[in-house]
């Protein structure tokens, strides 16, 4: 049987392959918080790579001005947040 370290940053456990987490810090995973996703996270990060909270798509796509919005539309769109 093929043994790796966990997952878990520092932590010197083994695993078996398949698994990321030693039985400890298995324990601290959860369900992505997503409706309906399975994928395990840890506790303190809430939403898999897949769902993470909008402000990371946010800074992908940049802010008004890199997307073509006019100044104009700028100040427009502030009024309806
Ligand atoms: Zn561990
Ligand atoms: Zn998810």
């Amino acid at each position: 049987m093929i043994k790796h370290l966990c997952a878990k940053a520092g932590c010197p456990n083994l695993v078996n392959k398949g698994e990321r987490f030693c039985p400890e810090h298995s324990k601290a995973m959860i369900f992505c918080n997503y409706p309906g996703c399975s994928e395990k996270v840890f506790v303190t990060e809430r939403y898999c790579a897949q769902h993470q909270p909008k402000r990371m798509f946010d800074s992908k796509r940049g802010n008004p001005n890199q997307r073509g919005y006019s100044s104009r539309w700028a100040r427009v769109s502030k009024q309806y947040r």
